[in-house]
């Protein structure tokens, strides 16, 4: 389970005497990518160990997390469910169809029922329905997620100084922060608005793991553009210059997001001259073709 570093020669970076390396997470896997995949790595063992024959999680109709986990059980035996937001919308868009032809089943919420997606009682029902599944709960984030999330760093070879990553329930950047042990600098960039619940939420996590509080993180929440999953013309904008001029496939929800916030924070003289940095390419590409679809924009 390594990955690439891949360093980015860039006479912007030369000049502001940063360098700054992009891990490859997004090669980890061709169909279960990235950080998702790390996510549920020690989560299918827990549940091949525990004898379940379903994996059942939840997520929104775009969601790379049910893309990752229909394409997990695939290929690990398990049958798999999304509970997935909202109504059901035909044709199925490019993620629920690749997720129905791992052969996940379907089961649209309303948006009302969705919010109990953690509720004791709901949880009890959809097990009682799906015989018993192994449940993962929205955008894969538990205590084992956290586990497998701590290798993202560990093979990291070079010296460094900051590690970026973007954040969405917070379990990878938690990951990251168990790993590293209170050394380096954690920066993590919330995809959503008001991100600021994150603090709480990442120190949880972190805390559930290892039983420790770290103070080297911080939360960059200025690049949300909007909201979660969506976009201003800026971004589109530097993603397609960044994609040209590095030859790297980016996603806007969460990772062109975190690169525009890095490469701005550059620009402002946030980093110390001499900084090494590494961002952590979480994957997600599955969407781009969703989000072609639904807002006409190449990404
Ligand atoms: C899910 C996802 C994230 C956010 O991960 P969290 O562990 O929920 O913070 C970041 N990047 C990509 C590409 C993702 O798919």
């Amino acid at each position: 389970m390594e990955t690439p570093l891949q360093q980015l020669t860039d006479p912007f970076l030369q000049e502001r005497q940063v360098a700054l390396w992009i891990k490859r997470e997004d090669l980890l896997h061709p169909e279960i990518s990235g950080n998702k995949w790390r996510k549920l790595k020690y989560n299918l063992q827990e549940a091949k160990q525990l004898q379940h024959h379903t994996l059942l999680t939840f997520g929104g109709a775009y969601s790379n997390h049910i893309a990752a986990t229909a394409a997990a059980g695939k290929a690990f035996g398990f049958k798999t469910v999304g509970v997935i937001r909202g109504e059901e919308h035909l044709p199925l868009n490019p993620t629920l169809r690749f997720a129905t032809s791992c052969g996940m089943q379907l089961q649209y919420v309303s948006r009302e029922k969705y919010r109990q997606k953690d509720d004791p009682a709901f949880l009890q029902e959809l097990s009682e329905q799906y015989n018993q599944p192994y449940i993962l709960p929205e955008g894969g984030t538990n205590t084992l997620a956290v586990k497998g999330c701590t290798e993202i760093v560990k093979d990291i070879s070079i010296d460094y100084d900051y590690v970026c990553c973007a954040s969405g329930t917070g379990g990878t950047v938690a990951g990251i922060i168990a790993s590293l042990a209170g050394k380096k600098q954690v920066l993590a960039f919330p995809a959503l608005k008001g991100g600021d619940f994150l603090q709480k939420e990442i120190e949880q996590l972190v805390y559930n793991f290892c039983g420790q509080t770290y103070h080297n993180w911080q939360l960059i929440t200025d690049y949300h553009f909007g909201g979660y999953a969506k976009v201003k013309p800026e971004l589109l904008a530097f993603m397609q210059a960044f994609q040209k001029q590095h030859h790297m496939p980016l996603e806007p929800v969460y990772i062109g997001k975190m690169l525009y916030g890095l490469f701005d924070l550059i620009q402002k003289g946030f980093f110390p001259s001499g900084s090494r940095v590494v961002a952590i390419h979480t994957g997600g590409l599955q969407g781009n073709a969703g989000f072609k679809e639904r807002l006409g924009v190449e990404v």
